[in-house]
Order: C-alpha cells, then sequence, then structure tokens
C-alpha cells in the first residue's frame, strides 16, 4: 500500500498499551488509522520479564466488551482480596470482592504479555497501518486545513497525513511541548523500587501499606511469586535498599510481617524517581493526549492505566463512524469526548491526591483524618462499599448493576 497517497482519519504516535488499543478500537469503527512507534514492535514482543500492572474490574469489563481479554495470551491473576493498612492495625481496612458479588476485585497482569497481545491484535486489523522503528518528529497542521502532516525520522522518513491526531507517545513528549500543551509537574521526593520475590502469602490478596518510610505494595501473580512495590521516601531508602542495590530483607520481613513469610529469590526489576504530570488541556485543535502524556500518575492508586481505558472507551462510544456519517463530523463528537474525559480524568487525579494527602502522610494532621476516614468505613458497610466501587471504578458504571 501506498502510504503517501493515504490521508488517515487518526494517527495514533506512540504504540505502548494505550496507542496500541486505541488505533485497534477506532479502526473497528471503521476509522482509517495509522500507528507509528519508535521502537521495534518484534523486540517489545520479545520481553520476558514480569512487569506487574494491576487492572481494575471496570478495565476487564471493558476489555471483555471488545473482546480483547484472553487468558490463554495474557499472563494475569485475580485479586480477590484487598488489605489497606496506615501505619499501625488499628488502622487496617479489608476488601473482599464478596462483598459487593464480584467474583473479583481485578487481575494483576504481566505488562509485557498485554503489550503482546494488543500488537498482536493490531498486526491482524484491517485498516489500520504500523508504522514501527519510526520517531515522528514534527506534526504540523497543514496551513488553512484542519489536517496534519506528522514527519517521522527512520531510515526512510516519511511524512503521512492525517484528520486527526492522537499523541499517546508518553511521558516526557517533546511533541506535546512542540505542540504548546502546558504540563504541571510535582516531584514527590520518593523513588519507586519494583521486587519480584517467592514466598508465602495468602493468594489472590494484594496489601497496600503506609508508613513513614513510604507505600509497600503487595501484588501476588502466582500462588507461589509476588511483585512488592516499594514506593520509599527519598531520605529513608537507605533502609530498605542497600549501596549495591539490594534489598535489605530483614528490613521487608519487618514491614510486611503479616502478609508475606518466607522470603526468597528477592530481585529488583526496575525503579524510577516518582514524579507525576498534568496536561493542562487534553486537546489542542485536532490534537488530543491520551495516557501517559496527558497524566502520569502517582502509583499510590495503580489507577494510570486504568483511566487510560476508561478515556478509550468514551472515544470509541461517542465515535461511531456509521451514526458520524449520518449526522455530523468528527469533531463536533470530540467536544463530548473532551468533556467526559476531563470528568473522569478530574475524579481519578482526586482521588489519587487524598491518597497522597492523607493515607501516605505521617504529619500528625494528616494520620488524624486517615484514621477517621478509616474508622468511619470499618464501621459503614455502605461507605465501604461505595468507597471500594470507586477503586474498581465501578461508581457510575450504568451497563453493569452490582448489589451493595
Ligand atoms: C512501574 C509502573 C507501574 C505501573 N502500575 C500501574 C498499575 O498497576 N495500574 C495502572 O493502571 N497503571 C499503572 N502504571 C501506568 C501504566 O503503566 C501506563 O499508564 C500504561 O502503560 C500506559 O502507558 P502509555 O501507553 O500511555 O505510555 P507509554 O507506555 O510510555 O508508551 C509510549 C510509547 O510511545 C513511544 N514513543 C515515544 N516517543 C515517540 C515518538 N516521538 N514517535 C513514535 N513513538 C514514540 C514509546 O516508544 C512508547 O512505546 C504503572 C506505570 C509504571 C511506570
Amino acid at each position: 500500500m501506498d502510504k503517501k497517497s493515504i490521508k488517515y482519519d487518526f494517527t495514533i504516535i506512540g504504540g505502548g498499551l494505550i496507542g496500541t488499543l486505541v488505533s485497534i478500537l477506532l479502526s473497528r469503527n471503521g476509522f482509517k488509522c495509522c500507528l507509528i512507534e519508535r521502537n521495534s514492535c518484534e523486540e517489545i514482543n520479545n520481553l520476558k520479564k514480569f512487569s506487574p500492572l494491576s487492572l481494575n474490574y471496570r478495565s476487564i469489563l471493558i476489555l471483555k466488551k471488545f473482546s480483547l481479554w484472553n487468558e490463554e495470551y495474557i499472563s494475569a491473576a485475580p485479586i480477590t482480596g484487598l488489605i489497606m493498612k496506615c501505619f499501625n492495625s488499628l488502622n487496617r481496612l479489608q476488601f473482599s470482592s464478596s462483598d459487593i458479588d464480584l467474583e473479583y476485585l481485578g487481575y494483576v497482569v504481566n505488562k509485557f504479555s498485554l503489550q503482546k497481545y494488543f500488537i498482536n491484535a493490531a498486526n491482524k486489523q484491517e485498516g489500520l497501518d504500523i508504522v514501527d522503528n519510526s520517531s515522528v518528529v514534527e506534526i504540523k497542521q497543514k496551513i488553512n486545513q484542519t489536517s496534519y502532516v506528522i514527519r517521522t525520522s527512520s531510515e526512510k522518513p516519511k511524512s503521512i497525513q492525517s484528520e486527526f491526531v492522537i499523541l499517546s507517545d508518553g511521558e516526557p513528549s517533546s511533541l506535546k511541548d512542540k505542540l504548546e500543551f502546558k504540563t504541571h509537574y510535582h516531584h514527590h521526593n520518593q523513588t519507586s523500587y519494583l521486587v519480584d520475590c517467592g514466598g508465602s502469602f495468602e493468594v489472590g490478596v494484594a496489601a497496600q501499606l503506609f508508613n513513614e518510610d513510604g507505600i509497600f505494595a503487595l501484588v501476588p501473580y502466582s500462588t507461589t511469586k509476588t511483585s512488592l512495590i516499594l514506593t520509599l521516601n527519598d531520605d529513608r531508602k537507605d533502609k530498605y535498599i542497600n549501596k549495591n542495590n539490594k534489598v535489605n530483607i530483614d528490613q521487608i520481613q519487618k514491614v510486611y510481617s503479616n502478609y508475606l513469610k518466607n522470603i526468597k529469590t528477592v530481585k529488583i526489576t526496575g525503579s524510577y524517581q516518582l514524579k507525576s504530570s498534568k496536561s493542562d488541556a487534553i486537546i489542542r485543535n485536532n490534537v488530543l493526549l491520551l495516557g501517559n502524556t496527558s497524566q502520569l500518575l502517582h502509583p499510590v492508586g495503580a489507577q494510570g492505566f486504568n483511566l487510560g481505558i476508561r478515556n478509550i472507551e468514551t472515544i470509541i462510544n461517542q465515535l461511531d463512524r456509521k451514526q458520524i456519517l449520518k449526522r455530523r463530523d468528527i469533531s463536533e463528537s470530540m467536544k463530548e469526548i473532551v468533556d467526559i474525559i476531563n470528568h473522569d480524568r478530574q475524579d481519578v487525579l482526586q482521588m489519587t491526591d487524598v491518597a497522597i494527602k492523607f493515607f501516605a502522610n505521617s504529619k500528625s494532621a494528616s494520620r488524624i483524618i486517615s484514621s477517621f476516614m478509616i474508622n468511619f468505613l470499618k464501621i459503614s458497610q455502605k461507605s465501604k462499599h461505595k468507597f471500594l466501587k470507586k477503586i474498581l471504578g465501578l461508581d457510575n458504571c450504568s451497563y453493569l448493576t452490582i448489589k451493595g
């Protein structure tokens, strides 16, 4: 196919989980799409290590609805229980999927297996052209027109024409800066360590423990293996990670004492300095920001990808090509899409802020408020269920009715 002569409806820049998923679904809806990824899709396909990603119940529902959930290919384990402990055992909350009559709360998946599954689906998708090994260097609006010319730098540089652009190139995004989207950054003075280990724990029960040193998550992904996500305050991290970048197992054992025993084969699989970001706007002319390009969330609520999936569902729900051909153009629908995305985004950002300000803060005022909140949730089953549904993305979820 001579891509030079094609004018795409959508060009999606960045083939991470978000870019790949939205490309598949827009193409399925009949739009001509081009997905551009700077790395080789084959290389992404060969990544073997386990990288945990928590998908909430809503995300699984959405993937199932779009027939993009298959446990034969996606390495995934259900989570049926969740424990939250703030500083001491009195401030401990326990949730179970049976509390709200669900089979599970969500799944922990290997991010790379999900990425591989999406790339394979994208490769088979009609109406979707994939250009990998190509980095986009410029997005230019045509003079007196709404459409764009997208230039890539690669062995064979390309120039691609498109009506709309979805920018899902992650964070940082120099393209977003060039298009004059303003981004606000927040540095948390914390470092997150992803740790893989074996041990004994309650299968399918995740935990998130807050103390004065940071936030400690336990996310079991098999009957004997779990991921630990240590989000350590920078002035406390030497207590847990030594100079040779090895985990202090005794210290870890202390923190996780009630939830993880017989720790073995401990391995740090990744670490990063924590920074969150938020773009002022998510659309300019016909360029829409999606996923990490639009906001990078603190991992405390594990909501980043979940929010992205929800935003994609909004786009697909609003953009039905047949409807659009009948009554209005894509730009008209984009206004509604942006309103809904902004609303959901605000909601999740607020929830994450509350978790950081109250649950993860050791100042006495925050500890009093978090203790009050936890005790209130313990007493009121109705509020507890409401809180749980919010975490799972099930508040205002019109296509699902659950008891609670
Ligand atoms: C350690 C960690 C744990 C997380 N845990 C969770 C969790 O439990 N639950 C959850 O919901 N979320 C979680 N998240 C967030 C989640 O991983 C992301 O929201 C999700 O992966 C979506 O990312 P993305 O596709 O928006 O961006 P990215 O994954 O960053 O993808 C961007 C893509 O764009 C490509 N690209 C960049 N520049 C260009 C260019 N100029 N031209 C072409 N291509 C380009 C890159 O190569 C990359 O493939 C976690 C994130 C991290 C880092």
